[in-house]
């Protein structure tokens, strides 16, 4: 039986879409495959048809690990309905299911088994694999979500760096790797830890058409989110991505309260409460999540039509895969973001404050770097974001900088004139100061903590007063996107701690006006064209 009648009659499709048709050829024939595809590209059927196939010429059963017990649960359901022998074999079974599915497996009766990586790798799951393999009946590996094994990948399980055993184990059995996320640097991490140099790279394009993607300077944040949703997406189904689990429950109320109707979700909500507000979200129409990253691996609900970020996630990777959330239908969608100085901030003390070594550490600026040049970016968002995956690409016509080109202004010298004050500032008081103060300086207010330090006497006092406060903040924020400018947090003795302005390395091209400095024009709140910008 050949696999575009495995796919037929066993699921009903008429084809195979983009590059399946090859990997399955590929996989079933008994090569290895490393599958990089984005979200809703249909990966399943990348190892169900092969494993059928290969189940059918006598090669036994196929092991697909899987991270995720609710997606587990879905995906053997839905092969059970089409007469498909497959089961799952995790924590929600008794010891007398678990022995029944065990008593099939070594029967033969099983296409598919689906396990977690921690099972996988137990001395009494590898005995049972042990005996199908000394029978040559071990079909297929199949290693789902495949980037969770990298550290670099943005949902890293320590589980998964035991799935080498499988290999160094059952050389000659083929293996799958899949996942939808997956940069250079994770992509090389996957074959290195799960041995897969030898294997076919299939990588599919990752771009989303039907997501417009918009990035807004945000003020304040809840406001612009209530409005674009009242404007845009009013009684539609949604996902709001924030960083705190405090921020999540406040954020829903507010929601809640200007007759938005949304649910919290966070890893601190209690078990019952998360299931139940997750299967709401499927069931119901038009309800919105606020969560945190916790929310939505393996969540397959096509009609989500817009994904919202009010806090800035730490990497492409992330922020990819959760926009990718929306649209799974293929109808429009949105994707949109408030991005500010304090989320620069605060991702840079994030990295600085953890305890990771510090390559690792370099690792993370350079990903958080990426981001922040998309956020700041002033042409075409896909263009950007698709070339971080490698992809080449031109305006896309569906994001806000190709359907609205941003007015910008040179804010060189008002680069050049903020970070010379807060070199000038630093020499004459012998420490470094926060960005209120700094502007205040720039802008020649005198204030209480001005006068203090003799700062009005400085020449570069009142500066910068011919420009605005949120212009000085675009550029502030600029500078720390682009490194060109530290924050360095200093402890108060109350125990907290208060972030101040530092030079880098960096700093002195832009002192030099060997760097321009290009910013987008800052929106009034009063200019109704503004307004739209800011959507
Ligand atoms: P992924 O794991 O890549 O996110 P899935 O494997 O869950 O994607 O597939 C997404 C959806 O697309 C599923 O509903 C699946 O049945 C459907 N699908 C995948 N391939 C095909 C195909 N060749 N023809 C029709 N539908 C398909
Ligand atoms: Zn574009």
């Amino acid at each position: 039986m050949s696999d575009l009648s495995i796919l037929q009659q066993v699921f009903g499709y008429p084809s195979f879409r983009g590059a399946q048709a090859e990997i399955v050829a590929h996989v079933a024939a008994g090569g290895d495959a490393l599958v990089l595809m984005p979200t809703g590209a249909g990966k399943s059927l990348c190892y169900q048809v092969p494993a059928i196939a290969r189940a059918r010429s006598g090669h036994g059963t196929t092991l697909v690990v899987s991270p995720l017990i609710a997606l587990m649960h879905d995906q053997v359901g839905a092969l059970r309905e089409l007469g498909v022998a497959a089961e799952l074999l995790n924590s929600t079974l008794d010891a007398a299911q678990a022995a029944e599915v065990e008593r099939r497996l070594l029967r033969g009766d099983l296409t598919l088994l689906y396990a977690a990586p921690e099972r996988v790798t137990t001395p009494r799951f590898l005995a049972l694999l042990d005996t199908l393999h000394a029978q040559g009946r071990l079909a297929l590996f199949a290693i789902d979500e495949a980037h969770c094994v990298s550290q670099w990948g943005h949902d890293f399980r320590p589980e998964y760096r035991g799935l080498s055993v499988l290999h160094e184990r059952y050389a000659g059995v083929p293996r799958v790797a899949l996942t939808a996320t997956a940069d250079a640097l994770t992509r090389a991490d996957i074959i290195e830890r799960l041995q897969l140099e030898d294997a076919r790279l299939f990588v599919s394009s990752f771009d989303r058409p039907n997501i417009r993607y918009t990035i807004v300077e945000k003020r304040d944040a809840t406001a612009q989110l209530v409005r674009f949703i009242e404007r845009e997406h009013a009684g539609e189904a949604g996902i709001v991505y924030c960083q705190s689990r405090r921020k999540v429950e406040e954020l829903a109320d507010t929601l809640c309260r200007h007759g938005i109707e949304a649910l919290p979700y966070h890893a601190g909500l209690p078990a019952e409460v998360r299931q139940a507000h997750q299967d709401r979200f499927l069931r119901e129409d038009g309800l919105v999540m606020v969560a945190t990253v916790a929310f939505g691996m393996g969540i397959d609900k096509p009609d989500v039509r817009f994904v919202a970020h009010v806090d800035l996630p730490k990497n492409i990777e992330g922020y990819y895969q959760e926009t990718g959330r929306a649209g799974r239908d293929g109808l429009p969608a949105d994707a949109w973001m408030a991005y500010g100085l304090q989320d620069v901030v605060n991702q840079r003390r994030m990295i600085d404050e953890s305890p990771a070594p510090d390559e690792f550490k370099a690792v993370l600026r350079g990903k958080l770097d990426a981001l922040l040049s998309l956020a700041e970016s002033t042409d075409c968002r896909r263009v950007r974001l698709l070339a971080y995956f490698g992809e080449s690409s031109e305006p896309c016509m569906n994001c806000d900088n190709c359907l609205q080109p941003p007015t910008t202004w040179d804010g060189t010298e008002a680069a050049r004139m903020l970070l010379s004050t807060i070199y000038r500032v630093q020499q004459t008081s012998g420490m470094a100061f926060g960005a209120g103060h700094i502007l205040d300086v720039l802008r020649g207010k005198a204030t209480d903590k001005v006068q203090q330090h003799g700062h009005e006497r400085l020449s570069t006092f009142g500066i910068g007063a011919a420009y605005s406060e949120p212009q000085l903040r675009a550029v502030l924020r600029q500078l720390l996107a682009t490194g060109a400018l530290a924050v360095q947090p200093v402890a108060l003795a109350s125990g907290r701690s208060f972030d101040t302005l530092v030079l880098t390395e960096a700093s002195r091209a832009v002192l030099r006006g060997e760097r321009p400095v290009r910013l987008r024009e800052v929106a009034t709140a009063s200019a109704a064209g503004a307004r739209r910008r800011e959507r």
